[in-house]
């Protein structure tokens, strides 16, 4: 599909046109996906930056409830040899209605999304800066999944794209794809150690879940990361079918695990 070039002062002009008359979502009908991701920062009125690191949202924030935030992402992202601190990323908070069903394409289902060809810019739903959380449902979505996290997983997607070009990235299997986001986005303390133990401990309630393979993805891309570089994970990353020993592992030593616990009578946490 073609499209015809728009410059960035028309886009503006004919947004805030549409937004005098009331009608601001009228723009996703007479633009392109590509020309509104591109052209997205005239959509998001409040911004604040961190080096390289631009937040802008449609519902005002403060700065000092942003920048710490964007400091620690900054932090996590700096872990990953792959990420280069030199080219700007942008993340764009939806908090009107019609933006988080223009840009993530359903409302309320997921909570971030990349894009890569147009512009490295991400998308999520409805925030609370203040308390570095995304809302589902207008509630805050829990610990350790904060808005920290999630910006941190979104730009980390940015980062593979880049370094790896469009087609080897959409090759990458699921779990390198989604586990590497994942190890990256829980910080520098997501040891292969702790993604175990929270695998081991998870809430029952995640079982069959999304949330679930998350965790999984990140366990494993952990455990492999212990003994191999991140370029021999990219390069040729191992099936999952591999991984079904470690989880089998973990399924027995949490069983001796509860056995144990049954005979010392001890109360486990
Ligand atoms: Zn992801």
């Amino acid at each position: 599909m073609r499209h015809h070039q728009v410059s960035s002062a028309d886009f503006h002009s004919r947004f805030q046109a549409l937004s005098q008359s009331g009608i601001p979502e009228q723009i996703a009908q007479e633009f392109s996906l590509e020309v509104l991701v591109k052209e997205a920062p005239a959509l998001f009125p409040y911004h604040t930056k961190y080096k390289n690191l631009h937040l802008y949202s449609d519902h005002p924030f403060k700065d000092v409830d942003a920048i710490p935030i964007l400091v620690e992402v900054h932090h996590r992202l700096s872990d990953s040899p792959i990420y280069d601190e030199k080219r700007a990323r942008s993340a764009f908070i939806c908090n009107d209605e019609w933006k988080e069903e223009l840009f993530l394409g359903s409302k309320g289902k997921i909570g971030g999304r990349a894009y890569l060809r147009a512009a490295p810019h991400v998308f999520f739903t409805k925030a609370d800066v203040k308390n570095d959380a995304l809302l589902s449902e207008y509630r805050p979505i829990a610990s350790p999944r904060t808005l920290t996290y999630y910006l941190t997983h979104e730009f980390t997607h940015v980062a593979l794209g880049e370094h790896l070009g469009m087609k080897r990235f959409e090759a990458l299997p699921k779990w390198v794809f989604e586990g590497y986001p994942e190890f990256v986005g829980l910080g520098p303390g997501y040891t292969a150690e702790k993604a175990a133990t929270a695998y081991k401990n998870r809430d029952p309630r995640v079982h069959g879940t999304l949330a679930e393979d998350y965790m999984r993805y990140g366990l494993m891309v952990a455990t492999y990361l212990e003994d191999h570089s991140l370029e021999e994970l990219l390069s040729s990353p191992p099936d999952e079918g591999s991984f079904s020993k470690l989880f089998q592992a973990l399924v027995e030593n949490r069983r001796e695990r509860n056995l144990n616990t049954t005979a010392t009578g001890e109360i486990q946490n």
